[in-house]
């Protein structure tokens, strides 16, 4: 048997097609939304991560900005920066590329970015708002798994859920989501002794980590629906954290490396930029509906 393949390009074409429209409408009221991509480095994944984001929101016909600072930047400069992003009323969303330099806490950096533009959920009264399942801007991975389930027609609501991987960036709030939308979520990391024991039982399994092959055929059941979220460079490629072809044949269904969560993130990303831009306009105009 084998395995339902959950894509994600074809989602992320659909709601790009959508976002289009949605700025076309903005730019057409002369407010263009700008999305801001705050940056630290000029070489490595970030550097390409921040250019194939810039890329993306260009052509659904946002205007993205970088914004470069020093890797040495001292704290008072990286705020004096994001807080004339916040005030600059031509840019919507604020998007910080992590990791951010070792001497910044990532967590400091994340609450300096004004929340109604905080388009990747790092500010910690976004982290509240989904920890109170209020509506909240959520780091776009978490979105982008909730987005492939509710794409593909799986139910969460009283599912058993295993999310392996806690971070703040993917783990946490895709679990924090998921539970918010009924499931019942478990949560493993790397002190969670026996990871398969729990792992097995999943009805739904999100993997988080940045380890390849490490969910193999004996961390799963036939019934399960494995989203990878991995992303890791190898002599072979770009592969997941789950074992694709040996675990492929054991499960209901699974997102492939690339081409799953990864095309989806982004546009999940830019879908909340355009949502921020266009809460701006409301609040500019709040007598117009
Ligand atoms: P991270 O910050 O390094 O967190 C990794 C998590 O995995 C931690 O919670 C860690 O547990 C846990 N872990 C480590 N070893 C483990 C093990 N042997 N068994 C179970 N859990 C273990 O990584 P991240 O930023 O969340 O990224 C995870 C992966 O997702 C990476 O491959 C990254 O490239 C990818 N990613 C993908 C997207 C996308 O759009 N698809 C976006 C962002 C990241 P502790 O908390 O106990 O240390």
């Amino acid at each position: 048997m084998s395995a339902r393949i959950l894509e994600g390009r074809s989602i992320a074409a659909r709601i790009r097609e959508d976002l289009t429209r949605r700025v076309a409408a903005l730019a057409a009221s002369g407010r263009t939304p700008g999305i801001a991509i705050v940056r630290f480095a000029d070489t490595g994944p970030e550097v390409a991560y921040a250019q194939s984001l810039a890329r993306a929101a260009s052509a659904i016909g946002a205007a993205p900005r970088d914004v470069r600072l020093a890797d040495d930047v001292h704290l008072t400069d990286a705020a004096a920066a994001i807080a004339a992003l916040n005030a600059d009323l031509a840019i919507a969303g604020i998007v910080v590329i992590y990791p951010v330099p070792a001497h910044l806490d990532p967590d400091v950096v994340g609450a300096l970015v004004d929340p109604a533009k905080d388009v990747d959920g790092a500010s910690p009264v976004n982290a509240d708002r989904l920890a109170r399942a209020e509506e909240a801007f959520v780091p776009a991975t978490a979105v982008a798994v909730d987005e492939i389930l509710r794409a593909y027609a799986i139910p969460v609501q009283d599912r058993r859920v295993v999310v392996v991987g806690r971070s703040k960036v993917v783990g946490e709030p895709t679990a924090a989501l998921l539970a918010n939308h009924g499931g019942l979520v478990t949560v493993a990391h790397s002190e969670t002794a026996d990871v398969a024991a729990e792992t097995i039982q999943a009805e739904i399994l999100v993997v988080a980590v940045g380890k390849p092959g490490l969910i193999g055929p004996s961390h799963v059941n036939p019934d399960a629906v494995v989203i990878d979220c991995g992303i890791n460079v190898t002599d072979d490629g770009v592969v997941g954290d789950v074992d694709f072809d040996r675990v492929e044949p054991l499960v209901a269904a699974i997102t492939p490396v690339p081409g799953g969560v990864g095309p989806v993130t982004t546009v999940m990303l830019l879908g909340q930029a355009v949502t921020a831009a266009e809460r701006q306009v409301q609040q500019l105009s709040p007598t117009q509906d």
